[in-house]
């Protein structure tokens, strides 16, 4: 099955992995900040994540299931192959990821597969970071 989500679900759900500490999952207060919006409309965002079943909430903690980590893990992918691409063309890592940000989710895993191909099956992207994060 194909998910699809918004900006604001992918932020959610790179934020809620990327900023959980070890083995404590984020708060919602945290998640709020980091995305700098209100606690209430990323409330709103997460009812819709829970509602595709990628993410749960228990107290206040919230944690990606395991479709929601496997979601993570594509946009990860598809994020860190393009951003491989950009570098290719000559642009600045942090530029890179700033552009890449604002549209990776909506590139088809399979595209990007055929680009990760096309410039020689990059295994890290330009920060140094792991394009597959199995
Ligand atoms: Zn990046």
């Amino acid at each position: 099955m194909e998910l699809e989500v918004t900006k604001k679900e992918r932020d959610c759900l790179i934020f809620i992995e990327e900023y959980k500490n070890g083995d404590f999952p984020i708060r919602l207060k945290d998640l709020a900040a980091r995305m700098k919006i209100k606690p209430p409309s990323v409330l709103e965002i997460l009812a819709r994540l829970e509602d595709k079943r990628l993410i749960s909430k228990n107290r206040g903690m919230i944690v990606l299931t395991d479709s929601g980590r496997d979601e993570y893990r594509r946009l990860i992918k598809v994020h860190r192959t393009i951003e491989a691409l950009y570098s290719k063309c000559g642009m600045d890592a942090d530029d890179a990821c700033r552009k890449v940000s604002s549209f990776d989710y909506l590139i088809k895993p399979d595209d990007a597969e055929k680009i990760a191909m096309l410039i020689g099956n990059p295994k890290k992207c330009p920060h140094g970071k792991p394009i597959n994060t199995e």
